[in-house]
């Protein structure tokens, strides 16, 4: 049996509503990309959603608007994609990296104001796996030290802690649209926020700076642009957003799916003594992104190969940002510094999760990471 790593949702109303923009003669941001930037704050709850072309160039774009530069400091987690910390580097900026909580692999808030120097610009936590950092807490301190939050929320859509949801206590929350996130149109991304002039700004940085998209140059009178700042290329198009449209009527019907998968695998690896699991707390909606267990670090390869073997799809979410080739020649980063996020890098495995798992192929996968954990060194 193979079990596929991640198989996307995408269905007939997708494909109508991509196929209806193909059929169109406008392909580029308009009108579709309004009415999903509409829809998407209404289901996030937040005033404004803004269409960018990925989260990486969300979170650079973000980081651009707080003036972010040579000589900044930018407080984040090494315990994520290295987009998130690359955002920084884009600036010129400085990532500064504050270890994660042992049990959840979330920014830890004790250590995050021990990192703030007065080079200290801006901070972006990552919600890692799906499962809110404390933002109650990361934002009483953002306060005191007027810093502006921007939310990597990729793996969060439908989370949220303690009532509060992503983007609601942090300044920008920005979401990837990439092909294995909870709403995916292939690659895409969006940023959420309350705040009108980030939003009136992100909406022309993402077009060169220039006063009027294409949709409104080419509307009943032709209407000259002017451009007020340099900007990037980093849109949302309609195709794009026709495939994402109708998703956020389905995303929480995922969500309660995932939920129910991880229960059973939370089940299956509960009597199992080689295998840990992140912490689900329980003040929390965990939005389930990617589900990852943790072996012992002197065996996660052989078991990663071998689970590979056994025809289960399998990645690793994350090796650490700083021991990156890149990270450790340009920082001189070693090995020890960060312990929690090595522990979860050395230890961590995430196996196939998502809502098209059929039920053979979860108890395949059940049997088969239950197995090849107990059985090691043994062929
Ligand atoms: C996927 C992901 C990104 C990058 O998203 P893109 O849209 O591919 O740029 C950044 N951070 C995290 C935590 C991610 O999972």
């Amino acid at each position: 049996m193979k079990v596929e790593f991640y198989k996307h949702h995408l269905n007939e109303d997708d494909k109508k509503a991509c196929l209806e923009v193909l059929d169109s003669y406008f392909l580029t941001t308009g009108k579709v990309v309004n009415d999903f930037e509409e829809k998407f704050a209404n289901y996030m709850q937040t005033k404004y959603a803004v269409g960018t072309s990925s989260c990486s160039n969300s979170l650079f774009l973000c980081l651009k608007y707080y003036g972010i530069q040579a000589n900044d400091e930018v407080i984040t987690t090494p315990m994520s994609f290295v987009a998130t910390a690359n955002a920084i580097e884009r600036c010129g900026a400085k990532p500064i990296f504050v270890d994660v909580e042992k049990d959840t692999g979330n920014l830890d808030m004790e250590k995050v104001e021990a990192a703030i120097t007065p080079k200290t610009k801006a901070i972006i936590p990552v919600h890692l796996y799906g499962q809110m950092c404390d933002m109650k807490r990361l934002k009483a301190i953002a306060e005191k030290h007027q810093l502006p939050i921007i939310e990597d929320a990729c793996h969060a859509f439908e989370a949220s802690r303690e009532g509060i949801r992503v983007g609601q206590l942090g300044d920008a929350a920005c979401f990837s649209f990439y092909a294995t996130k909870n709403m995916t149109s292939g690659e895409g991304g969006a940023v959420v926020t309350n705040d009108a002039s980030l939003k009136d700004w992100l909406s022309k940085a993402r077009q060169h700076g220039i006063t009027k998209s294409a949709a409104d140059r080419y509307g009943k009178t032709y209407q000259h642009y002017e451009m007020h700042f340099l900007g990037y290329k980093a849109n949302l198009n309609n195709i794009q957003a026709a495939l994402l449209i109708n998703q956020l009527d389905r995303i929480e019907d995922y969500a309660v799916q995932r939920a129910a998968i991880a229960k059973r695998y939370d089940a299956a690896f509960a009597e199992n003594p080689y295998i840990e699991c992140p912490q689900a707390l329980p003040d929390s909606k965990h939005a389930r992104h990617i589900y990852t267990i943790w072996v012992n670090p002197l065996h996660r390869d052989e078991i990663l190969g071998k689970l590979q073997e056994k025809g289960v799809g399998v990645a690793i979410n994350y090796r650490p940002i700083h021991l990156m080739h890149y990270y450790r020649e340009k920082y001189a980063y070693q090995t020890g510094q960060f312990p929690n996020t090595e522990r979860i890098g050395d230890s961590t495995i995430t196996i196939p999760f998502y809502p098209k798992l059929e039920n053979v192929e979860i108890d395949y996968v059940i049997k088969i990471v239950n197995e090849v954990t107990s059985n090691l060194g043994s062929d």
